[in-house]
């Protein structure tokens, strides 16, 4: 299998019926950078820049901060990385940062909340990734937005930063796109507001499924009860990806769902097209976007997302699929 995954790393991904899908790298640390050349991905979709606060005794420094980011730019060499902000607070604990005691640390204070209540850490972390994509391409997205006055929030502070830098005589990134993480089900009904904002979006969907579903993502006793294949959750993600593209912003999913080859493949049937995932998953997945006629697929699934159209089992109906073709 290894062996045969690796054949596929120069082979394009596009499917049966010519549907180019981008795939792309989750990271989060320097050593995963060579996974991305590797394993033949088209860019970094999701680096987790709490990483390196998680593995440091003190809070990394500014310069530090942009070491980092420059030598994961480097590596990219020219393909598109996207930054999230830090995604700390809740169950990430830095040793260093006097924890809060909280009664549901998923839903307290973390990620951008406790970015924009403590702005100097987000700016010094701002400033880090604007000195560091100095003359290439940024991209930053922002974690665990509830109500799109956050990303507002967010967006003046990089801008502030940037007029400072400018101010400064300092070299700028050439593109700066500033996107959303979409975790928290209420911006599934503020997607209209959300679009006019944002250069891009992200479907986060380990933590969109665990408040979707009201079901903890780390106690498997209620998370495996859900099948993320609910026609529920499946008809949140077509909402957002259909709309996202009316609106003509880019839409990716960088959850756990879009490592998973018959996941992957009922986010093909919904529409999706950019997937980020784990390096393990790039060749399965790319397996799988290779051997499927989308066309057909989403012709066979959609209409199962109708109302009316009687109790489905999508799981078995993909694997049905799969099996036929
Ligand atoms: C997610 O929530 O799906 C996600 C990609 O972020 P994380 O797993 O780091 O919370
Ligand atoms: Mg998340």
């Amino acid at each position: 299998r290894q062996a045969q995954y690796r054949r596929l790393r120069s082979k394009p991904s596009v499917s049966r019926d010519g549907v180019e899908i981008s795939l792309l790298l989750n990271a989060g640390l320097l050593v995963d950078l060579p996974a991305m050349v590797e394993s033949g991905a088209g860019g970094i979709g999701l680096f987790r820049t709490e990483l390196q606060f998680m593995v440091a005794s003190s809070f990394p420094r500014m310069n530090e901060q942009k070491g980092l980011y420059a030598k994961v730019l480097d590596a990219a060499e020219g393909r598109p990385v996207t930054f999230r902000t830090l995604d700390i607070g809740g169950d990430k604990v830095l040793p260093y940062l006097r924890a809060i005691q909280e009664e549901n640390p998923a839903m307290g204070w973390r990620a951008l909340r406790l970015g924009l209540d403590r702005p100097a850490i987000l700016r010094t972390q701002i400033r880090a990734l604007l000195h560091a994509a100095a003359g290439r391409e940024l991209k930053i997205k922002f974690p665990m937005v509830a109500d799109v006055s956050e990303f507002v929030q967010a967006k003046a502070l990089v801008e502030r930063e940037l007029k400072h830098l400018k101010r400064h005589g300092h070299k700028t990134p050439s593109k700066l796109r500033l996107g959303v993480m979409i975790e928290v089900p209420s911006l599934i009904f503020q997607l209209e507001e959300l679009f006019q904002q944002v250069d891009f979006v992200s479907i986060g969907s380990n933590d969109l499924f665990q408040f979707f579903c009201a079901a903890d993502r780390g106690n498997t006793r209620v998370s495996d009860r859900f099948d993320p294949l609910n026609i529920g959750f499946m008809r949140a993600l077509r909402r957002i990806v259909t709309r996202a593209k009316l609106a003509g912003v880019p839409v990716t999913l960088c959850g756990e769902l879009a490592g998973r080859p018959l996941e992957a493949m009922a986010l093909l049937a919904l529409g999706f097209r950019d997937l980020s995932m784990s390096a393990s998953s790039l060749g399965p997945v790319k397996a799988m976007v290779r051997s499927v006629d989308i066309g057909r697929l989403s012709a066979r699934i959609l209409p199962k997302l109708e109302p009316g159209s009687g109790p489905v089992d999508l799981r078995k109906e993909l694997r049905a699929f799969a099996a036929e073709h």
